[in-house]
């Protein structure tokens, strides 16, 4: 958004505040879609379950990625219909999976036996996804730590399943979230290959390939274009999984550009010789990415050709570690300057808190 109608919209709404782009959204959905042609995109509610964003997902005719009771009332809400979700949380209560079911969700990810023995009551209504880890220390975020079988285990697994009488539907993985090398998805398909081998053997007939989130979008430096990370899988694709339903599960590369955020200075204090803004939001808000997401944001601000100055930029809160950016060269800024933050819908509100008091940013839907 540019940053003189960003600080109009935001001194008409007041500080902090998230624009949430209708236009911006969309094209995220065009562009990924026309990119992974023929792969029906599970968009990651956990990424900003924005009911707002939702809906013009849905416009778009999106699938959703749900993993919670509480993400479900939230697709519910708006109106989407079950068969449009898929259950994604690798470890389920089973009034989680009653829950599910009750709404009409049918397809659910699981990776390991435990797991599987709680579907054998509801196994004339749910459907397994098997999901294998996949390593990718490179990777900013790893999916694959916590969750996933690996992949030498991944057709025992989907051969128990079988054997208790659950309806086995295919593989998912997650490559890691702002994956940067499309290679890994080439070598979890990989594996998905030989596995779908083995179960055809044992006459299992697997549908369904997950190819899970993790594409990446551009913060501070610039990624590849979407449609140049997705060409190898594209091709992979239809080479070796034509006769599959490919599906994925993008949380970040479509709610990330969704939102731009304008946050105002309050306070300044030039503290051995570094100059301290402190800003109305901070980690403990829209910025918890900062934190739990490891992400850094693009930032724009008046005067950008001024004399610059080693500064730090704050948030509000009384902690320590309340800082967004140090070490940054920074024009002199006052009291009431307003500063834009962009590529912030990803992993930001979602994971934001009113620690201190201080209220979440609002959200404000544009064009
Ligand atoms: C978080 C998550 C996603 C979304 O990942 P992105 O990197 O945001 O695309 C997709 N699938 C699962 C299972 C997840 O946990």
């Amino acid at each position: 958004m540019e940053f003189s109608r960003a600080e109009e919209l935001a001194s008409q709404h007041g500080t902090p505040v998230l624009f949430l782009s209708q236009s911006r959204t969309r094209e995220a959905y065009r562009n990924l879609s026309a990119a992974l042609c023929g792969v029906d995109l599970y968009y990651a509610v956990k990424s900003n379950a924005q009911p707002e964003l939702i809906s013009i997902l849905e416009s778009e005719s999106g699938f959703f990625d749900v993993c919670t009771n509480g993400e479900i009332d939230v697709v519910k809400e708006c109106g989407i219909s079950a068969d449009r979700c898929l259950h994604t949380h690798p470890i389920k209560r089973d009034s989680d999976i009653r829950y599910a079911l009750d709404f009409g969700v049918k397809l659910f990810v699981c990776d390991n036996e435990d797991e599987l023995f709680k579907f054998i009551p509801y196994r004339e209504k749910a459907q397994i996804i098997i999901r294998m880890s996949i390593q990718n220390p490179g990777c900013l975020i790893n999916l694959s730590q916590k969750f996933g079988i690996v992949p030498e285990k991944t057709y025992d697994l989907i051969k128990k399943a079988h054997d208790m009488g659950l309806c086995v539907k295919g593989i998912s993985f997650h490559a890691g979230s702002q994956n940067e090398n499309p290679l890994k998805y080439i070598e979890a398909l990989d594996y998905c290959r030989d596995i779908c081998e083995q179960a055809a053997r044992a006459g299992i007939h697997l549908e369904i390939i997950d190819i899970g989130g993790g594409f990446p979008i551009s913060y501070l430096t610039p990624v590849l274009s979407i449609d140049t990370f997705c060409r190898p899988i594209v091709e992979y694709i239809s080479s070796y999984f034509s006769d599959y339903r490919i599906i994925a599960e993008p949380g970040r590369v479509l709610s990330g550009p969704s939102m731009t955020l304008a946050a105002k200075v309050i306070g300044r204090s030039l503290r051995s010789g570094v100059w301290w803004y402190y800003l109305d939001e901070g980690i403990y808000g829209s910025f918890s990415g900062k934190m739990f997401d490891h992400a850094d944001y693009p930032l724009s601000l008046a005067r950008p050709d001024d004399e610059r100055y080693n500064s730090v930029l704050a948030g509000p809160t009384c902690d320590s570690i309340d800082v967004i950016y140090e070490n940054i060269s920074l024009p002199l800024l006052e009291i009431g300057d307003i500063l834009v933050f962009e590529s912030m819908g990803a992993y930001t509100v979602a994971s934001s808190t009113n620690f201190n008091g201080f209220p979440k940013a609002k959200i404000v839907v544009v064009e």
